[in-house]
């Protein structure tokens, strides 16, 4: 099953996707706790920062710098149970979905995981224990919505201009900050009003980039960033223009120059 990185989908439509015909999900079976394997794929629905309707949610954790997920167990399961020791032979294909606040019925997509480490017996509250598992959701070419190499435009030599990544602030890639920037002003571009949807149709549906506006240093850490005053959903072009220069234009600042060529 395909799902698109930093998109939103309920349960629902993640139940949908694997049983098209079938209606609306049933309720209360597996469906609805922390995860459900269908066929080759193991769905794992993440809360993170904040305790899950069911209670089995210990410190799920994801970090957006190293992309990597910290994920819990049911408790009382250990690697040698069926599901796990599938996880751990590399059987199953983990799709992971988190939100960071459990009333949201949406999820956010992560990506899928690879295994780094697990650990059993790692103790819960009431006596038990669960297994934990450290994943990796990176992959080369999968990344939100922020992938791409601009010109440095420093080397001009006509056969081979040189390519340099785009330079990306870790905050431009955490998903949930993202999420909260784009409810507050979609996908259109705040710099130009580019639509992807409005240009490439359904497969610019919900996709932009998320530019980061202040330096890091400048905010204060990680928990003063402020996805609505801190984060501007931005097109492609306009994102490589705000990098052009180091530190990045300030929006406005391109938003002039835009309208004066
Ligand atoms: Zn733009
Ligand atoms: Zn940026």
């Amino acid at each position: 099953m395909n799902f698109i990185k930093g998109s939103q989908y309920t349960r629902n439509d993640i139940w949908k996707s694997y049983h098209p015909d079938s209606g609306e999900k049933p309720k209360g079976g597996n469906w609805d706790t922390g995860y459900v394997v269908e066929g080759d794929d193991l769905i794992a629905f993440l809360n993170i920062d904040s305790a899950g309707r069911t209670g089995h949610d210990f410190a799920n954790a994801y970090d957006s710098e190293k992309e990597e997920v910290t994920w819990f167990g049911k408790p009382n399961t250990h690697s040698s149970q069926p599901t796990f020791k599938k996880i751990i032979n590399k059987e199953l294909k983990l799709h992971f979905f988190a939100r960071w606040n459990s009333k949201n019925t949406k999820f956010i997509y992560l990506g899928v995981g690879q295994l780094i480490s697990f650990e059993d017996g790692f103790p819960i509250p009431d006596d038990k224990h669960t297994i934990k598992l450290t994943l990796s959701l990176s992959s080369a070419n999968q990344t939100i919505g922020i992938e791409g190499v601009v010109d440095s435009g420093v080397d001009k030599t006509p056969s081979f201009a040189k390519k340099i990544p785009m330079l990306v602030n870790r905050y431009e890639r955490d998903p949930n900050k993202r999420i909260q920037c784009i409810e507050r002003y979609g996908y259109k571009c705040q710099i130009c009003n580019f639509s992807f949807s409005d240009t490439y149709g359904e497969l610019g549906n919900e996709f932009c980039h998320v530019h980061h506006i202040e330096p890091l240093g400048e905010v204060g850490g990680e928990l003063n960033i402020d996805p609505v005053k801190d984060l501007i959903p931005v097109c492609a072009n306009c994102h490589a223009m705000l990098h052009r220069k180091s530190p990045a234009l300030k929006p406005d600042e391109l938003k002039t120059l835009l309208k004066k060529n």
